[in-house]
């Protein structure tokens, strides 16, 4: 399959991906870990993106897409892709479009994961994430079995630099102000599937009955 996912930050992009890759083989391009990984490691890119990622800000769209341009190019995604924190401006939209079109891939959907704030907000600051593998967890409904320690891969499970409250406030308003808009956009395209998001169980099956899986 190769849907689109937006929603809020917290709205479950990651959680949804990753039951879905366990479905057909689709990989999940996560636009946040790309950029992560990119700082850890000290790259170019990661020293372009460091300071916009803390501040809870977006980093620019022509580094953004210089990333999908090549990543989407690979192998892996011959067997289908999950964009899991990407679109997130409407440039970024519209320059996805134009790629796409020029590789000859149809999109099967956009799906737009409904959360109410007051529920992104108690996710966001419970969040935990691996800084090895991503894996994420929530010191309250779903901890590591060892207080720190990843379950999958022994990597260390910490609060991201961008979840203090500060950051998230601003990465919500950011999300409200640049990403919002990309709803309406997928509208227009005839390619919105709009889902009340609250449990990932249920986003999966309307996924599955929307694509026919
Ligand atoms: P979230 O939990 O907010 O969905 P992500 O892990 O997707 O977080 O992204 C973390 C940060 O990486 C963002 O706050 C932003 O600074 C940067 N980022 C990720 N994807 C994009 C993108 N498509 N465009 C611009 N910035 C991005
Ligand atoms: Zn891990």
């Amino acid at each position: 399959m190769r849907l689109i996912l937006l929603g809020a930050p917290g709205a479950g992009k990651g959680t949804v991906a990753k039951l879905l890759t366990k479905m057909d083989g689709s990989v999940q391009i996560s636009t946040g870990d790309i950029l992560r990984a990119a700082v850890k490691a000290g790259t170019e890119l990661g020293k372009k993106a460091e300071a916009a990622m803390t501040a809870g800000e977006l980093v620019s769209d022509d580094l953004i897409m210089g990333i999908m341009g090549e990543r989407l190019l690979e192998d892996d995604c011959k067997a289908g892709f999950l964009l899991d924190g990407f679109p997130r401006t409407i440039p970024q939209a519209e320059a996805l479009k134009v790629l796409l079109e020029k590789l000859g891939i149809e999109l099967d959907a956009a799906v737009n994961l409904n959360v109410p704030r007051d529920v992104i907000l108690d996710r966001l600051t419970t969040r935990r994430t691996c800084t090895d593998c991503g894996a994420i967890y929530n010191v309250k409904s779903n901890p590591p079995k060892q207080e720190g320690v990843c379950d999958a891969c022994g990597g260390s499970v910490v609060q991201r630099d961008d979840e203090t409250e500060e950051a998230i406030s601003k990465r919500l308003d950011v999300f409200n102000e640049q990403t919002a808009p990309l709803v309406g956009f997928y509208e227009g395209e005839g390619m919105l599937l709009d889902i009340n998001a609250t449990s990932s169980d249920v986003v999966v099956d309307a996924i599955k009955a929307k694509i026919g899986a």
